[in-house]
């Protein structure tokens, strides 16, 4: 199955996520990966409402990764909107 590692704020707002499937690597390995992302100038608070973040793993309805990369990909897309959308309202 495909499942999904996000760090979120209170109010749910996603810091990163990561997609993985378990065929591969254990929810502990996903949460390694991204916490890699923390010590490359991401953040440890949510840029919108400065809450803390904590983590949560989520199993998709994807059983593969070839099936979820669509979804996962229009979403990522969506996220970059609104980042610019934010980014021109100074919440960069
Ligand atoms: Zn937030």
């Amino acid at each position: 199955m495909i499942w999904i590692t996000q760090w979120l704020c209170p109010r749910r707002h996603c810091v990163i996520a990561i997609a993985w499937d378990d065929q591969e690597m254990t929810a502990e390995e996903a949460e390694r990966r991204g916490e890699q992302a923390f010590t490359q100038g991401i953040y440890r608070w949510c840029g919108i409402c400065g809450g803390s973040l904590h983590v949560e793993h989520g199993r998709t309805k994807f059983n593969t990764m070839e099936k979820a990369l669509p979804y996962i990909k229009a979403i990522e897309q969506a996220n970059l909107r609104a980042r610019s959308i934010m980014g021109v309202a100074g919440f960069d």
